[in-house]
């Protein structure tokens, strides 16, 4: 089976899918990659999906990407003796660690390492935003703040800081734990919540050490001041528009998506944007007019992917969900602005590596001959990550003998992978790349393909060679 679309779909899952025949439903409508969510599931949940997956990707006969998204350090208030508050404007309010219950003048605050980071003047959000709070004064026991935003706070409402840096890891023991399970499951993808700065990055991927490929979610002010180094350490970026919307002034959002959607092209890493897509689709059969555009927005933008989370994972038409974001993706590609805006985005030059500035050659080649395919034979997808970048206008096919390379490209922006045996040498390459293309539905007999490789087979990163084929078995 193969998409008619270069942008990948990713689709959360939860109880509005949890049997394998909605996960089919789900990856025919248009999944790509599903998306396993760790603050709503443990890891008997967890193993369940997975096996699930991997049963729907025999059933289907393509490799599908799981991405293991972590919880990270949600901080919450303590409980109320009442359940609740209502904090009217210009009150004091203090937060501390008294696990006393709350009440119209105090709650607990179960993190002293918070506490100890928190400046008079820094602004304290609770429950998404709905209420905000001002520091007026610290120690390390308590914080008083004055209510800017009034409103009704209760028990274990989230609290979020967009003005402090919290000296802590991004990664909780839930998410040690989590990751653990995780990887021991085979998951192809590791999302990070709350990334903070590029260590909190590095100190996934020591653990993963290259089981999976890491993701930095993109969700927090103090990552947004230190994007380039957070993109640098990454394999990719979400960006994460709920709770980004909530610590920066949403009409910022925008602005930062087209950021990091340019900067994803720039680096060769996938992004995914994330969130509130086609939100109101958790109750209605159809989107807002305005979803649509959103959807739009971020394929014309060139997204690698865009992402559905309650859409699918717990609302009442998951593959509804799913079948018109394939279909706003489609209908975008073939827009005739479209390629503009690809092309306009293309960045002055290439890396200056071999594999970088094939895979620019490649293009240019495939595009000035009006190839059908590009064909990659890559064992780490690096070579499929390259020519990605280059948002060629055919499509990418990418063969590997590693079928953890194929899931991990579920994600990447035009590539379609197929796992087979390496080639062993170069008329096999040829032959094999020409059939797999003819076979996959991009080329017919007599067809040409451009294909790209790395001589001596096997030898990751030693991308040195194209060559143009054409497209009938025999020949
Ligand atoms: C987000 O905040 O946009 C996001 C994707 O994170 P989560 O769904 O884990 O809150």
């Amino acid at each position: 089976m193969r998409r008619l679309r270069r942008c990948k779909i990713v689709a959360t899952l939860g109880p509005a899918c949890v049997d394998q025949q909605t996960m089919i439903d789900l990856y025919r409508a248009g999944a790509d990659l599903f998306r396993i969510n760790m603050s709503h599931c443990d890891h008997a949940a967890m193993r369940e999906r997975v096996q699930m997956i991997r049963a729907v990707e025999k059933e289907v006969g393509r490799p599908i990407g799981i991405l293991l998204d972590l919880q990270g350090p949600k901080l919450r208030i303590g409980e109320f003796a009442e359940g609740g508050v209502y904090l009217t404007k210009g009150a004091e309010f203090t937060l501390d660690l008294d696990p006393a219950p709350g009440n119209a003048e105090r709650v607990r605050l179960p993190h002293p390492e918070i506490l100890s980071a928190l400046h008079p003047g820094n602004t304290l959000l609770v429950d998404d935003g709905k209420v905000r709070l001002h520091v007026i004064e610290v120690s390390h026991e308590k914080a008083k703040a004055v209510v800017d935003v009034p409103g009704q706070i209760s028990n274990r409402k989230g609290v979020s800081l967009p003005d402090t840096e919290i000296p802590v890891s991004s990664m909780t023991e839930k998410d040690r734990a989590d990751l653990d399970a995780g990887l021991n499951e085979g998951v192809d993808w590791v999302a990070v919540s709350f990334v903070q700065r590029p260590d909190d990055i590095a100190e996934v991927k020591k653990v993963a050490r290259g089981r999976a490929l890491v993701m930095a979610k993109i969700e927090k002010p103090q990552a947004i001041n230190r994007l380039d180094e957070i993109m640098e350490i990454s394999d990719s970026l979400m960006v994460a528009r709920g709770d980004l919307g909530v610590e920066m002034p949403l009409e910022k959002v925008p602005g930062l998506q087209k950021r990091m959607t340019r900067m994803g092209r720039r680096f060769g890493k996938p992004v995914v944007v994330a969130t509130q897509m086609l939100e109101s689709m958790i109750s209605a059969p159809v989107p807002t007019r305005a979803e649509v555009s959103d959807v739009a927005t971020a394929v014309f933008e060139g997204a690698d992917a865009v992402m559905l989370s309650a859409e699918s994972a717990s609302g009442q038409f998951p593959v509804e969900a799913v079948a018109t974001m394939n279909r706003i993706a489609e209908e975008v590609e073939k827009d005739s602005v479209y390629r503009a805006v690809i092309e306009a985005q293309r960045g002055a030059a290439p890396d200056p590596t071999g594999a970088d500035a094939i895979a620019m050659a490649a293009r240019d080649v495939a595009e000035t001959l009006e190839l059908k395919a590009v064909c990659a034979w890559t064992f780490s997808g690096s070579t499929a990550f390259r020519l990605a970048r280059e948002r060629p206008e055919p499509p990418v096919l990418a063969l590997t003998p590693n079928r953890a390379t194929a899931r991990r490209l579920s994600l990447v922006w035009g590539v379609h992978a197929v796992v087979t045996r390496d080639a062993h040498d170069i008329d096999d390459m040829a032959k094999r790349a020409c059939k797999f293309s003819n076979r996959e539905g991009f080329s017919q007999e007599g067809d040409r393909v451009i294909i790209v490789a790395g001589v001596p087979f096997g030898t990751p990163g030693a991308t040195n060679m194209v060559r143009i084929a054409f497209a009938g078995a025999e020949r």
